[in-house]
Order: structure tokens, then sequence, then C-alpha cells
């Protein structure tokens, strides 16, 4: 078993591709240009951040599928250190919807 003791470094930025991610879902890593953000405001209530530009924690998804993995696991009480309120899935499934792009 290898244990990822021997980090590189802070950061973890591929200086090709940009910022890499984890996605809270599936856990795979991918360039935050592919995974869609969330963060959670003020009242506990978590958006989605199409445009990756809201400020705070963010949590990160590449899918619909990882959306409900992510709810099993209750990675956005994670995520958002316990700052996140009620989820409702179908409202973060919309992230994924053609044509809600405004
Ligand atoms: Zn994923």
């Amino acid at each position: 078993m290898r244990r990822p003791s021997g980090r590189s470094g802070p950061g973890e930025q591929s200086a090709e591709s940009g910022p890499v991610r984890t996605c809270v879902g599936c856990g795979s890593r991918r360039p935050q240009a592919e995974l869609t953000r969330f963060v959670v405001g003020p009242g506990g209530a978590i958006a989605v951040d199409r445009k990756r530009r809201l400020p705070g924690r963010g949590a990160y998804l590449c899918g619909a599928g990882c959306l409900t993995a992510a709810l099993k696991r209750k990675a956005f009480g994670r995520a958002f250190r316990g700052k996140a309120g009620q989820v409702d899935p179908s409202q973060l499934g919309q992230a994924w919807e053609p044509g809600t792009e405004s």
C-alpha cells in the first residue's frame, strides 16, 4: 500500500492545463475547466457557479452522476465544512441540463 506522503508541494496545479480540481462525487482529478463548480451562499444554499467566479469555497463535480454520489457521501457537507444547508438534488441537477444557461 502506498501512502501519499511524497507530495511535491502545495498547489498541485498543472502548468499546462490550468488548475486541477478533484470531483467530490467520484474523486477523480480533472482540469478545473471540465468540472462544474458549486458554492455555498450565506444562507447555506448551494448554488451552481457556472462561470467559476463566485467567491468562497467551491466543490467540483464532473457530472450529474457524481452529484448523486456526492450526496450519498455527504461530500458537500465536508467540502463546505458544514456550512451547506439542505441540498436540493433536483435543483443542483439542473446544472447539467441543456438550455438553462443564462
Ligand atoms: Zn466525478
